[in-house]
């Protein structure tokens, strides 16, 4: 066994970085030094151009709804939405629209994100703009 094979990756994981930030109420994706596009979810390299190196910015939180699924409630489960949301930041973000029906009149609607702090681990949620 070679000793390149045993090294082990001892930096910070980007998911472990991205739920951090989470924690402190803190939204930041990933932008790449390299194209200079921002991405989601946290990896290590690049998705456009494999680039390892990035910076951490904030997400802009404004989206336009894609696509939804209702999910009707299941025995201790209340019902919920699935969302996909075309972020401004140039990805498609899946989450929830906690408490609000949505129906095919919604589909480009605008939305915003927050961050939900009742979830283990925090995620972002979105809703309508103030
Ligand atoms: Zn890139």
């Amino acid at each position: 066994m070679s000793e390149a094979s045993v090294q082990q990756y001892s930096g910070e994981s980007p998911e472990a970085r991205f739920l951090s930030e989470l924690d402190t109420g803190s939204a930041k994706i990933q932008q790449c030094s390299s194209c200079g596009k921002k991405f989601f979810q946290p990896r290590t390299h690049c998705p456009h151009c494999s680039s390892e190196h990035y910076s951490w910015v904030p997400l802009t939180m404004a989206g336009v709804l894609h696509s939804f699924t209702n999910l009707p409630a299941q025995r201790e489960r209340a019902a919920y939405n699935v969302v996909l949301v075309d972020m401004e930041d140039g990805f498609r973000m899946m989450s929830t629209c906690p408490g609000m029906e949505l129906d095919m009149h919604s589909i480009g609607m605008q939305l915003r994100g927050r961050v939900d702090h009742d979830s283990v681990p925090p995620r972002i949620v979105f809703g309508t703009p103030a």
